[in-house]
């Protein structure tokens, strides 16, 4: 699970890591009382799952409590990289003198963890990654021996952070390695990591990922961090029943039954969308082999509710569930969603029973369906239609 960055910073504080204080707001007018409180200038920033939140207009300096609440209205409901603003946070301004990038996380490829670290911090990590390599330290850290003292002195050398702060940011590295390792996180990142004029070291941002798997030793973290899912995060919406979608961002939905068919599905929806315009896979949905009705209904209603998402291809084998079950589930599926289902379909159905799937889908004439037979000509027909509705 992602944490959100005011949710990483009481993970920090918890630990040891310093962090400004400040207070999360929902109505822009909540913002006053905390800027009050605060007493100081204080920096009002948008709460979404996503980095770049600075370069969106998504973190702004305000010198009042009236400005905070003018720049609270302003970046609440703004949509940052699909991610709709619900929540901010208003928190302490720091004077910036230098930004450093610290970080953990699990490195799956080494089958061990990795510091990355750089006195370059403040722009992104990929970016810094690819335009100045040589910059960012990458410090492989034993999983059993862990980050010890001398472990996070090699980071800060490794990094280049200068002499007089290295003692504090080693004391740092220490207490980010124990919210890594108590709290079982696969990343724990501060980008950047502030220097202020006056020498102190302060965590201006925090990133925290937590172990899924390790859910059932923190089900108190996982409960009171668990996503209130808003209406317009698709993926939120679909992890909350259970499905395997992942959104992508071109204009062809897809659901399919197996992650290798829908895999597939993607390219050949790629391929295919070449010829008419370049329209792409809108996402990932893998339905499993159940496909229910509701499964089903589920499915298209993430979909269909997804903006970008033209056309729908579903393409699914029958296996252990016959096509027929499937066609089924489709046309119910339809019913129940009624008028809410308004882009055009393209079902292929093959394998087990498949002419009387195909018997049922026909029966039910549904007007926005079209049955295609092959993988490849259904792909080409729902492009078609995407790029048709554009
Ligand atoms: P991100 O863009 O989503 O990574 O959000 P950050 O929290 O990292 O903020 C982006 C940038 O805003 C930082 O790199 C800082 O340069 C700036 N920023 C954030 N907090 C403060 C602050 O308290 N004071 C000042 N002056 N700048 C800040
Ligand atoms: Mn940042």
């Amino acid at each position: 699970m992602d944490l959100m960055e005011y949710q990483a910073k009481e993970l920090f504080a918890l630990h040891g890591v310093p962090v400004l204080p400040g207070e999360t707001v929902e109505v822009a007018e909540a913002a006053r009382g905390v800027a009050e409180r605060i007493g100081k200038p204080v920096v009002v920033k948008a709460q979404v799952k996503t980095g770049g939140r600075g370069k969106a207009g998504g973190v702004q300096l305000a010198d009042t409590p009236d400005e905070a609440v003018a720049k609270a209205e302003h970046i609440l409901g703004l949509d940052i990289k699909g991610h709709v603003v619900h929540k901010v946070l208003v928190t302490e301004a720091s004077d910036i003198d230098v930004e450093y990038y610290v970080s953990f996380l699990l490195d799956r490829s080494n089958r061990s963890y990795l510091a990355m670290a750089s006195a370059e911090g403040g722009m992104e990590i990929e970016q810094l990654a690819v335009q100045r390599p040589e910059a960012l330290a990458r410090i492989a850290v034993d999983p059993l021996a862990g980050c010890d003292e001398a472990k996070a002195r090699e980071i800060v050398e490794a990094a280049r952070i200068p002499a007089d702060v290295a003692d504090e940011v080693t004391r740092i590295l220490l207490a980010m390695w124990q919210v890594f390792v108590q709290e079982e996180a696969t990343l724990v990142e501060i980008n950047p990591l502030c220097r202020t004029p006056d020498g102190r070291i302060v965590a201006l941002d925090g990133k925290v990922t937590l172990d899924d798997n390790a859910e059932f030793r923190h089900r108190d973290v996982f409960a009171s961090y668990a996503d209130v899912v808003a209406a317009d995060d698709l993926e939120g919406r679909a992890k909350a029943k259970g499905l395997n979608y992942v959104k992508l961002d071109g204009q062809v939905g897809i659901i399919g039954n197996g992650a290798g068919l829908v895999m597939s599905t993607l390219d050949v929806v790629a391929y295919a969308g070449e010829g008419h315009g370049g329209v792409k896979p809108a996402n990932f949905l893998d339905i499993g082999g159940g496909a229910s009705a509701q499964v089903m209904a589920d499915g298209l209603e993430i979909i269909l509710s997804d903006p970008d998402v033209r056309s729908v291809f579903v393409n699914v084998f029958g296996g252990i569930t016959a096509c027929d079950a499937v066609a089924n589930g489709i046309v119910q599926a339809l019913r129940m969603l009624g008028e809410t289902a308004t882009k055009p379909l393209v079902v292929r159905l093959d394998g087990n029973n498949v002419e009387e799937g195909r018997r049922i889908l026909a029966e039910a004439d549904h007007p926005l369906v079209t049955i295609v037979d092959t993988m490849d000509g259904a792909a080409a027909k729902a492009a078609e239609l995407a790029a048709g509705a554009a």
